[in-house]
């Protein structure tokens, strides 16, 4: 498999900290290490806030320097040392995160490092970790995940693209869709049917897709915002070696499962201290704002404001007991639901304030000839928003985990789940 369009370039130093390091040596290490590798524009713009280093920084200029502070370690602090980690406990690498944090690094090729990331800790050969995370981490190849199909969103199981043993290679055909930053990506998980005679959840196999491989074509879709998130990706004989086959085969299912709950940690936030928590005009951003635009005194803002902050504590308060199931050696499982459904709301909630904030500016504005980017990032973020209850999971699907799987309710019955998939009805 090539490495996709970016190439390894040369190492850069690994900061010297481990377990038995101190707060007061992470926060020394840190810092001299901000000094040493963040260029001085970026440091300098840092108490302007993301806005100021956004002025100086451009996407490009980031994805270059990036691989500087992979191959420190601290872009996966907790990972071991053998994957670009540092193997730190979450309590130290939420130190080192905070002094990172003014500096908004935040962690690109976020759907390898939270989706196939976890599915490669829990269910991959050591092997597979050591081939596929290091260039995930560096971000030299990028991931996303071929899960949903135009007939299998929320019922994933029901899914119909096929992966038929030839040899030691798998052959893989069907359509994907909804697929994040496919048409930026190199590599993809993929849950695939390998067996249509077991029952849905039964007879699937949980693929690596080289997204440059002969058969695969990515065909981008344009979202309300006028940007390019996801595609639709039509698979047509393609190859993939049994060797990037993750888990056993027919136990996609669990399997998918670790990248789920990892997908919706990240979108609940409660995956990370804070460096690349997603979405949100947060009440801190908020409150600047509306002093700036003159709202900052009008008590309709205000109480908008105070309700959008009531709720970002008790989403943190719920994203600490997350990390403190994590931190004791359990996994998020069904718990990180409560974040996905709580962050989801919420994120609506507060980019709807930041546009309002706008007034008439949030819904009129000059459609010159460099659409859509002419539209004000406060009204993408409210109208990319709309997808946060969506994204990840549904909330109407989330609560029925939580429902039966936290607060052990009945199960909501399926009068196929027994039933042989080929047998199933289908359009
Ligand atoms: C912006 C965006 C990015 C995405 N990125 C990816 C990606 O990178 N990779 C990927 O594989 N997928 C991705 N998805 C797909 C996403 O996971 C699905 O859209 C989602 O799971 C819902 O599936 P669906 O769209 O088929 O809707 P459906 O499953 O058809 O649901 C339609 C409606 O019915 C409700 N519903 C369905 N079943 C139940 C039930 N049992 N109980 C109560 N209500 C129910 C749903 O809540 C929803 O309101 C993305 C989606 C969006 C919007």
């Amino acid at each position: 498999m090539t490495a996709g369009h970016s190439r390894p370039g040369p190492r850069s130093a690994r900061v010297d900290l481990d377990r038995s390091s101190s707060d007061e040596q992470i926060i020394q290490v840190v810092t001299a290490w901000v000094e040493a590798n963040v260029p001085r524009p970026w440091r300098e713009a840092a108490p302007g806030g993301r806005a100021a280093i956004r002025a100086v920084r451009s996407r490009a200029d980031y994805k270059a320097w990036y691989p500087t502070f992979a191959d420190s370690g601290l872009a996966v602090a907790t990972w071991p040392v053998a994957y670009l980690g540092l193997d730190l406990t979450p309590d130290q690498a939420r130190v080192a995160e905070s002094v990172l944090a003014p500096f908004n690094l935040g962690r690109l090729n976020p759907l390898g490092l939270n989706s196939a990331a976890p599915a490669l800790f829990a269910h991959g050969s050591k092997a597979q970790r050591a081939r596929f995370l290091p260039p995930m981490v560096r971000n030299d190849e990028a991931w996303c995940q071929l899960l949903s199909e135009p007939g299998a969103g929320s019922d994933l199981a029901s899914l119909a693209t096929r992966a038929v043993l030839d040899g030691d290679e798998w052959v893989l055909n069907g359509q994907k869709v909804w697929t994040t930053w496919a048409h930026v990506s190199d590599l993809a998980v993929c849950l695939a049917r390998t067996d249509p005679s077991r029952r849905k959840r039964h007879g699937l196999t949980y693929f690596i897709v080289d997204l440059h491989a002969p058969g695969v074509d990515v065909r981008p879709l344009r979202h309300i915002g006028g940007e390019v998130d996801f595609n639709e990706v039509f698979l047509d004989d393609v190859r993939v070696p049994d060797g990037h086959r993750i888990g056993a085969v027919g136990d996609g299912w669990r399997v998918a499962g670790s990248s789920l709950a990892g997908e919706r940690q990240m979108v609940s936030g409660s995956g990370s201290g804070g460096v690349d928590r997603i979405g949100g005009a947060g009440v801190d951003r908020l409150l600047p704002r509306a002093r700036e635009l003159g709202r900052a005194d009008d008590p309709v803002v205000r109480q908008r404001l105070m309700a959008a902050y009531a709720e970002e504590r008790v989403r943190d308060w719920t994203n600490r007991r997350v990390r403190a199931t994590i931190r004791a050696g359990g996994t998020p499982g069904p718990a990180a639901s409560i974040g996905k459904v709580h962050q989801g709301t919420l994120n609506q909630q507060t980019q709807m304030v930041a546009a309002d904030l706008l007034g008439a500016g949030a819904t009129a504005w000059e459609r010159g000839d460099d659409y859509p980017d002419n539209m004000p990032l406060e009204v993408k973020g409210m109208l990319r928003s709309r997808a946060n209850t969506i994204e990840g999971g549904t909330s109407e699907v989330n609560k029925n985990i939580l429902g039966e799987r936290v607060l052990g309710l009945p199960r909501e019955p399926d009068p196929w789940a027994e039933v042989a998939w080929e047998e199933i009805p289908r359009s």
